[in-house]
């Protein structure tokens, strides 16, 4: 097994994961540089949300490991060997790492801003006033400044969806992760949320993105990672998987979505 990189946020070795007598990750080793962006693609089933719950440890693993800056999730070594680790250590980790999912899941009783500021306050023990004041520059980040006191079901998906990458971001993580943040929007608001998303991208964000957006893919992602059947088949700048995929099962992938 390789040694911690200064230069990776995240380094998976051989991921191995099953559900009961299911193996939906057969080894996947996949490494994301400070800054990088990568674009997880592939058919329905392939293990892509798995693999990046499990990188935020909503999953457990089975085989291989996973370190985020350096640190080992849900694992820590004892003499040559891994145990598992406790929750505490567990929660600690996970506050490098902001995860967006497809469902918006804020909090329904508190407003944008109080979904935004309430990890700050519980988990950092950040106080009120300066949580707000961030929470507020955050609202203004992802295009909402006006609506820092309309509740959940009083915004459309879309600014849902840009409420909850302000929420994850306000825990300011090493690392982002998204799973299918659009898929669950209307056609009409796709575009606003990948734009705060291309957005963070260029500001340096260090990105894990699984989507079906091909057209992020090609224009954001630094990387695209084909998965297939709990495998990466294929890695590669955009410019090249998009042109000239080495793997057969990338290019009957790709012809499909035309
Ligand atoms: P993708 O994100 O590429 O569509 P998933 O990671 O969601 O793929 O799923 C990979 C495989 O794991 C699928 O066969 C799916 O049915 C199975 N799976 C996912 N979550 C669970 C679970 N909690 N229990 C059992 N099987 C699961």
């Amino acid at each position: 097994m390789s040694e911690p990189s200064e230069s990776c946020v995240v380094q998976a070795e051989n991921v191995e994961k099953w559900f009961g007598p299911l193996q939906v990750l057969k080894g996947v080793s996949l490494s994301v540089r400070r800054g990088e962006v990568v674009v997880i693609v592939g058919p329905s089933g392939s293990g892509k949300t798995t693999f990046v719950r499990c990188i935020n440890h909503l999953e457990k693993i089975q085989g291989g490991r996973i370190l985020v800056n350096g640190h080992l999730i849900g694992y820590r070594q004892a003499g040559k060997r891994l145990v598992e680790d406790r929750e505490r250590n567990i929660a600690r980790q996970r506050r490098d790492i902001g995860m967006v999912f497809q469902r918006f899941n804020l909090f329904p009783h508190l407003t944008a801003l109080g979904n935004i500021v309430e990890a700050p306050i519980q988990v950092r023990g950040i106080d009120r006033a300066r949580a707000e004041a961030e929470g507020a520059a955050l609202l203004k980040r992802v295009g909402l400044a006006e609506k820092a006191d309309a509740y959940p079901a009083q915004l459309s998906g879309g600014q849902q969806q840009r409420v909850a990458i302000a929420r994850a971001l306000a825990m300011k993580p090493a690392l982002m992760l998204f799973d299918e943040p659009t898929s669950a929007l209307d056609p009409e608001m796709v575009g606003e949320v990948l734009e705060v998303m291309q957005e963070l991208a260029r500001e340096g964000m260090t990105m894990v993105v699984v989507t079906h957006e091909m057209g992020f893919a090609r224009e954001v992602a630094d990387r695209v990672v084909m998965m297939d059947g709990g495998q990466v088949v294929e890695e590669a700048p955009p410019a090249l998987f998009f042109t000239a995929p080495r793997s057969e099962r990338t290019r009957s992938f790709l012809a499909r979505l035309l």
